[in-house]
């Protein structure tokens, strides 16, 4: 055992199987740019407040899982545990929405939790965030991009779970009738439900170990508002136009107090943990005012890239490298780091060994470094030519070197 490891909860990420990681960062950012969200960076940490304000102080997050310290400065910091809270206090510090404002994210999250598979203290989530729509079609929009997102990652069966919990005054009413009832069953409720019948009654809905009880429990969807009905609605019927599969889970509330309207999860049922969620959102319309800001409806998602990689169907790494060069006559080394160079420059995955070694040495270190094909400068050189050979196949050409990117292409 090495005399130093990664701290609990945390893991590092190394080639070959970063490539995966990579493929994935560039999948996110292809369709944040298909569908139109601009980048976003916030920093990793925030004023405890920011979280505390946004999260909700009776989430499991804030209750639990912050990483929270005193600056040098004597200043509550903590680690963020999410983004959509860094990314609309921001927005209000940058001035606030015009019109609409469309950001994506991709950056590490903190979160003090007992580590399990899919379950760490450091990990990344990838969203974005539609501010400044009250439109049902911009929950009918993000639903989908964290739709597209599973299908271009290779998530088989993705279930989305889609619910409504109403505007704020929908919820009194609905919050009454929850505690009243959750009153009548107090001595059955787990210790940290019982906590939350008085504060935040909502909470208990989302807790993993009350389940059983719940079954008979009064939802949100019952004490919806015309107008959040009609927005449910519309949502539903927007997704059912995409074709985007869905069931409705009357118990779904998300564990983030600042949610309005709908809410939804991915849940990958094909998975060895199957129900937990690989990503979620929801519509947080009261956010901007929880942070200081103008009310300013809004609607966004996260994804959480380690589960999803553990659904994904196994992916294939593919080859490494386009070209390993080898160098057969070692007075052409300096050419050969021309031609890496060049062919880099076109584009390329290109690499050569650091110094002078046996042919033989090199062939196996293109194979180690799953390079595609090798390519041998040697006595064909002087002829401006190259052996090129396939190292799947074991084809080979004797081509010219300006052939090389269009032999490469076409095979
Ligand atoms: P869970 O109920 O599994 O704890 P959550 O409700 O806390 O999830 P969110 O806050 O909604 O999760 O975060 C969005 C996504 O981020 C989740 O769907 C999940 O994929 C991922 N995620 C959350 N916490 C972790 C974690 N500790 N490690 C890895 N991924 C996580
Ligand atoms: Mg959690």
């Amino acid at each position: 055992m090495s005399r130093y490891q990664a701290p609990k909860g945390t893991y590092d990420i190394l080639p070959p199987e970063s490539a995966w990681w990579r493929d994935a960062r560039s999948v996110f950012d292809d369709l944040a740019e298909q569908f139109g969200y601009g980048f976003v960076i916030t920093p990793m940490f925030e004023d405890t407040d920011v979280f505390a304000r946004s999260v909700g102080a009776d989430s499991e997050i804030v209750q639990k899982q912050m990483y929270t310290f005193t600056d040098k400065g004597g200043r509550s910091i903590t680690l963020r545990p999410e983004a959509t809270a860094s990314v609309v206090r921001a927005v209000i510090q940058a001035g606030g929405v015009q019109g609409r404002f469309k950001g994506a994210y991709w950056g590490e999250m903190f979160r003090y939790e007992r580590p399990q598979k899919g379950r760490n203290r450091q990990f990344i989530q990838a969203g974005v965030e539609y501010l400044g729509s009250e439109s049902p079609e911009a929950d009918v929009e993000v639903i989908e991009f964290g739709y597209r997102m599973l299908e271009r990652l290779a998530v088989p069966r993705v279930e989305v779970r889609i619910n409504s919990i109403g505007d704020p005054e929908d919820r009194e009413v609905y919050r009454e009738a929850l505690g009243a009832f959750l009153r009548e069953h107090y001595d059955e409720l787990s210790e940290d439900s019982r906590r939350r019948v008085e504060s935040n009654p909502m909470r208990v809905l989302d807790s993993k170990f009350d389940r059983d009880i719940l079954e008979d429990a009064p939802v949100p969807l019952d004490y919806l508002g015309e107008e959040a009905a009609r927005h449910f609605q519309a949502v539903r019927d927007g997704l059912s136009a995409l074709g985007i599969p869905f069931v409705i889970h009357d118990k779904l509330v998300r564990g983030l107090d600042y949610y309005t309207r709908t809410v939804w999860e991915y849940i990958p049922t094909g998975y060895e943990a199957a129900q937990t969620s690989v990503g979620g959102g929801g519509r947080y319309d009261g956010l901007f005012e929880l942070l200081g800001g103008k009310p300013t409806p809004a609607v966004g998602l996260a994804m959480g890239v380690d589960r999803i990689l553990l659904a994904s169907s196994v992916p294939d790494p593919g080859h490494a490298l386009d070209v390993f060069v080898v160098v057969a006559d070692e007075s052409l080394r300096s050419e050969a780091r021309i031609l890496t160079s060049e062919l880099r420059a076109g584009g390329l995955r290109i690499d050569m060994t650091d110094t002078q070694r046996s042919v033989k040495a090199q062939f196996k270190e293109a194979d180690r470094s799953n390079a595609r094909a090798a390519v041998v400068i040697g006595a064909e050189w002087t002829g401006n030519e190259v052996t090129i050979k396939d190292l799947d196949s074991g084809v080979q050409d004797v081509i010219a070197i300006k052939e090389i990117e269009g032999w490469l292409r076409v095979r």
